[in-house]
């Protein structure tokens, strides 16, 4: 063995064990869930690396062993696993630092529970006031200890049951082992030893047993058995327990040889079913069975939102295991973030984040799809065209939605709540042209039929009276800003319905948004409206024109004020009680996404806009009065100004120039 060398262990993981070590968590068994997990992955590193390097793996079985020891020297637990182990500088880096996003989330939710109880402390005693003691309480979750129960914390969770951790571990395909070592305290030691075969073995100096607060004996042969097929069933090697039992020898008729001396047997009892999850019928799987499986590949510590298990036969066979989350992960709008299903061929994992199973938009699932039909040595490409792998793609798909749907339908609160997490990227389906069908039922909006309530678009569609011709929608900053828009005004006056499309990303959707159920969507924003029946529509019309001759001469003036900023200046039909908006044609983009593009640094060429006047409103019939006294009269270019200010606070875009418009309302004041 080489002289051992000392290492401080990284802030954050130094942080994690001291709060392992003080541990007052009642479920200190799952320590064993995460060393068996980290064997787990480790075997299925060296199978998976062992296809192209057959060299690296000896004819040893894969597996998982217990056991157990106490003596003088104290009490002992080892797991081991003969697979990938780690190098030199391996052992350092992974057992020295926080290797995984939700060990380093956890991390900052504790530290941000500390601070807030510490807060907490300080306003009680300042204050005594309870209620900030309350929210301080919700902040943190209620207690520390509770959050390690529902992170998986990986292998720092061993030092909950134990005071000393060694690991031997030697890489496949390297001679040198490595011996770690540390009590927890802040510091570790690295040593070269020697170890006869790759893998990893991991010694654990158990603390004292001590059922009350959640630390059981785990010398004791029922309470690894136990832990084992709770949390580790379903694991894809044989865990092994080592067991002893004396046997008296015996003769040839199964006497017991008198005065013989009884010998130790030594067995080796494999403690989980190995079943793969999803080669089992759901039927056969509880629901408790299926979260740990499903805690166990997403790291997750909370149960799934939903489980969908199904599977093809004949000539392409498959089995699949989704699962939807019931958290959205902190990364799921970072643009490199790697997601996908595990791929299997035949219970080998042969891909861990195969994202041609499934499209950007439901990037959020987890789950485990399993081929014994595809080859083994799978590439990138070869997954990325071949058409089956595009089928499983299409089922998976219609499956998710077809869940979701029936959710949407039996529980409203419940997909409400799940809508609000995963909304924004379920919209993303929309721009998907293959799935866009699939997607539009999932779409939750708000609208002006009522203001607590989501709708579907299904919904809308049953409530249009007969006549409305198209889904109307508007988008806007917030829902006040919608409902309080001059543009909505006809519309809600005629009885129709508006959907609010509030979020930014709505303003990029809705153009792919085009029709559904055979109805045109349709901005209040943009081109001209006629509502109602054909008859109504035609009287409006002339009603309108007839107008527009008798304020033709004004209309154009107030044009040629603005003409900087609109292309044309018109009577409204939309508008019922505010005096002025601005619209847009068909195909013109809306402000909102304007604003959206210019943010994102994107150049787009400054759109005109169309100032529609209210025809009803006196303020027209007073600019008329002051233009038939002196067509020249300089206040109706101000006024013009005015309106064209008041159309654009009215839908919550900024003025062009802010000063001179409070100029005129100053000046317009003192008159
Ligand atoms: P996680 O398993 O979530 O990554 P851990 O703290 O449990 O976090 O483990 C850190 C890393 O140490 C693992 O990612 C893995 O690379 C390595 N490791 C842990 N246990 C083993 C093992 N039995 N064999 C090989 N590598 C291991």
């Amino acid at each position: 063995m080489s002289q051992p060398e000392v290492f401080q262990f990284k802030s954050e993981a130094r942080q994690l064990l001291e709060l392992m070590i003080h541990s007052l968590y009642s479920n200190k068994e799952i320590f064993l869930r995460e060393l068996i997990s980290n064997s787990s992955d480790a075997l299925d590193k060296l199978r998976f690396e062992a296809l192209t390097r057959p060299d690296l793996r000896d004819d040893a079985p894969l597996k998982i062993r217990l056991w157990s020891e106490a003596g003088e020297g104290g009490r002992f637990l080892h797991i081991e696993d003969n697979g990938i182990g780690m190098s030199r500088d391996e052992v350092i880096a992974n057992l020295g630092t926080i290797a995984r996003s939700g060990t380093k989330e956890f991390a900052a939710r504790m530290a941000e529970a500390r601070k807030a109880e510490g807060e907490a402390a300080d306003a009680e005693k300042a204050t005594e006031d309870a209620q900030e003691t309350e929210a301080a309480e919700a902040a943190t979750g209620g207690d520390v200890e509770s959050l390690i129960g529902q992170f998986g914390v990986g292998f720092y969770s061993s030092f909950m049951a134990a005071d000393e951790v060694t690991v031997v571990t030697r890489k496949a395909g390297e001679d040198q082992a490595t011996r770690w070592v540390s009590t927890g305290d802040g510091t570790f030691s690295v040593a070269d030893v020697q170890r006869d075969t790759h893998g990893t073995t991991i010694t654990l100096k158990l603390r004292d047993a001590d059922p009350d607060n959640g630390l059981q004996d785990f010398t004791a042969e029922w309470v690894v058995r136990q832990t084992v097929k709770k949390y580790s069933d379903f694991v894809q090697y044989p865990i092994e327990l080592r067991t002893e039992r004396e046997e008296t020898p015996t003769d040839d008729d199964g006497e017991e040889i008198e005065g013989a001396e009884a010998e130790t047997i030594v067995e080796w009892q494999t403690l989980n079913s190995m079943k793969a999850i999803w080669s089992r019928a759901k039927s056969d799987v509880t629901d408790e069975e299926y979260a740990e499986f499903y805690k166990h590949i997403a790291n997750d510590w909370e149960a799934p939102f939903e489980t969908i298990a199904f599977k093809a036969e004949g000539m392409f066979a498959y089995q699949a295991l989704v699962f939807v989350p019931d958290r959205a992960p902190f990364d799921l709008f970072y643009r490199d973030q790697k997601f996908g299903l595990q791929l299997y061929v035949n219970r080998v994992l042969v891909k861990d984040k195969a994202d041609e199973l499934l499209p950007d938009w439901l990037r959020f699932l987890k789950g485990v799809v399993d081929s014994p039909d595809l080859s083994l040595n799978v590439s990138r490409e070869i997954l990325q065209n071949d058409r089956r792998v595009g089928s499983i793609k299409k089922k998976i798909v219609r499956k998710t939605c077809d869940a979701l749907v029936g959710i949407q339908k039996d529980d409203r609160e419940r997909y409400l709540g799940f809508w609000e997490k995963f909304g924004r990227v379920l919209k993303e389906g929309v721009t998907d042209f293959q799935s866009k069908d699939r997607v539009l039922p999932l779409l939750m909006f708000a609208s002006s039929a009522d203001p607590e309530q989501l709708t579907t678009l299904a919904e809308y569609v049953e409530r249009m009276p007969e006549e409305q011709e198209a889904i109307y929608y508007i988008t806007g900053e917030s829902r006040t800003a919608c409902e309080n828009s001059p543009h909505i005004e006809a519309f809600v006056d005629k009885g129709y319905e508006v959907l609010f499309m509030t979020d930014p990303v709505d303003e990029i959707i809705v153009g792919h948004l085009t029709d559904f159920e055979e109805k045109k969507l349709q901005s209040v924003g943009k081109g001209n409206v006629e509502l109602g029946t054909e008859e109504e529509k035609k009287l409006a019309e002339e009603a309108r024109k007839e107008k527009e001759e008798a304020h033709a001469s004004l209309l154009e003036l107030i044009q040629k004020s603005l003409d900087e900023h609109v292309k044309e200046v018109r009577l409204s039909s939309r508008l019922k009680s505010s005096p002025v908006c601005l619209v847009g044609e068909e195909f013109d983009m809306t402000p909102g996404l304007q604003r959206l593009l210019e943010q994102s640094g994107q150049a787009s060429p400054k759109q005109k806009r169309i100032l529609e006047l209210n025809p009803d409103h006196p303020i027209l019939s007073k600019l008329q009065g002051l233009y038939e006294e002196n067509a020249e009269n300089p206040l109706i270019g101000d006024y013009a100004h005015l309106l064209h200010g008041q159309a654009l606070i009215a839908e919550g875009s900024p003025l062009p120039d802010p000063a001179a418009f409070a100029r005129r309302v100053a000046e317009l004041m003192t008159r």
